[in-house]
């Protein structure tokens, strides 16, 4: 992957339009999370400590190209001032007049939020007319929303495409983690792939098979395929219509070999809530339910992880939530820690769920990378390219 970032650019006296992800939680009328906007600070302050100027381009919620009030990021510059330390102007509009004074009233080092590109239909569209009018307001064009780049739009695509663009340093460390995890990875590679169904991740599934040495599957996907393979699987979350899909993906695993590791025992309940009673067993009764794979497969995938040298994961492996079937995540993610503080494993992790898992587990610290980027980091995991990264390729 072949992409400028901010050191190659020329910044001091420039403005430089830098697209954000600033889309965060709001409780009782204030910011809940300052993740997102801690994440990006780095780049405007480059932007600013070289003498540029930066622009913030950012949607919020999903106006669908309409101005909704409730959606303006105007609400979100006190956040973004108090965290960044300094004052945020802001134009009440991303293009046209609004936005050209507000510019125009800039000096090197200002900081200025545009209001919500998405108030604009051509925003989503990836409209020219949208990408040219973003475009016309500076010098060049600076990508840190990696979370944003799986959609085409105006200021993550098209825009890109107008000026001399560059990824920010957020962009920058994604990129350079995601291809350490799978473009070009110290061998050999063991993927997790956890969650509750096949079928949001078949994609996902066929691409890794393709990439990675082992891959282990875990939590209620598991169940879809020990079902394939006439294992008995109760009550348990399952999809027994892709019985042959699953089948189809044992197959292609081995032909390729990439050996596929599926739960050798299973924590097993007759309720699906905290602290139900619960068993140990390697066929799931009838009328039992299989919430968390068990201590023999634990002891497997630690196995597998200190033999490797790079880990990907997304999903837990087991209803992760609800004690005692957080188990399994707990233990393996500990062990993926560890192994990743002594230096022997890269390990990167993103996706959904997969973040509040590790969390949870208090390894997520030591992980080499964890993606928040959801969406778009399930897509790269799919092999898919990704819009707003390809145009950042020269
Ligand atoms: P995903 O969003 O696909 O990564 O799935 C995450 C969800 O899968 C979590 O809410 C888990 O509780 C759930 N999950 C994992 N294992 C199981 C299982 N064995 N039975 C039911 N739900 C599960």
């Amino acid at each position: 992957m072949d992409f400028k970032t901010l050191d190659a650019m020329e910044l001091t006296g420039k403005t430089a339009l830098v697209r954000v992800d600033i889309n965060v939680p709001f409780e009782n009328g204030a910011v809940s999370d300052f993740t997102r906007i801690d994440a990006v600070l780095p780049t405007i302050n480059d932007i600013v400590a070289a003498g540029g100027k930066a622009v913030l381009l950012a949607h919020f919620g999903r106006p669908k190209g309409q101005v909704v009030p409730e959606m303006s990021l105007a609400q979100v510059r006190p956040a973004l001032e108090a965290r960044l330390g300094k004052p945020v102007a802001f134009a009440a509009d991303c293009i046209g007049k609004p936005a050209k004074d507000a510019v125009l009233a800039m000096e090197p080092g200002d900081v200025l939020l545009l209001e919500n590109t998405r108030f604009h239909a051509g925003e989503e569209k990836n409209d020219p007319m949208m990408a040219a009018a973003l475009a016309a307001l500076g010098d060049i064009y600076v990508n840190d929303a990696f979370s944003a780049a799986h959609r085409a739009h105006a200021s993550t695509e098209g825009i890109a495409r107008l000026l001399p663009a560059c990824a920010g340093r957020l962009m920058e460390a994604e990129l350079t983690a995601l291809e350490a995890a799978l473009g070009n990875p110290a061998r050999p590679v063991v993927a997790v792939v956890g969650g509750a169904k096949v079928s949001t991740k078949l994609d996902l599934l066929g691409n890794l098979i393709e990439k990675v040495d082992a891959l282990v599957i875990g939590g209620g996907m598991a169940n879809t395929f020990l079902a394939a393979q006439a294992h008995p699987v109760g009550k348990s979350l399952c999809e027994h219509d892709l019985a042959e899909t699953a089948r189809v993906i044992l197959d292609k695993a081995e032909a390729r070999g990439c050996r596929l590791l599926l739960p050798v025992d299973l924590v097993v309940a007759r309720d699906f809530r905290a602290n139900a009673p619960s068993e140990i067993v390697t066929e799931c009764p009838e009328d039992a339910m299989i919430l968390d794979a068990g201590p023999e497969s634990v002891s497997q995938i630690a196995a597998l992880f200190g033999n490797s040298r790079t880990l990907i994961w997304n999903g837990p492996l087991g209803a992760f939530e609800i004690e005692p079937f957080d188990a399994a995540t707990n233990a393996a993610a500990r062990e993926a820690a560890r192994l990743t503080r002594e230096g022997g494993l890269v390990s990167v992790a993103g996706g959904g769920d997969t973040v509040a898992a590790l969390n949870r587990a208090g390894a997520a610290g030591d992980f080499t990378y964890i993606s928040t980027a959801g969406g778009a980091f399930l897509e790269w995991m799919e092999g898919k390219t990704l819009p707003g990264v390809a145009a950042l390729e020269p």
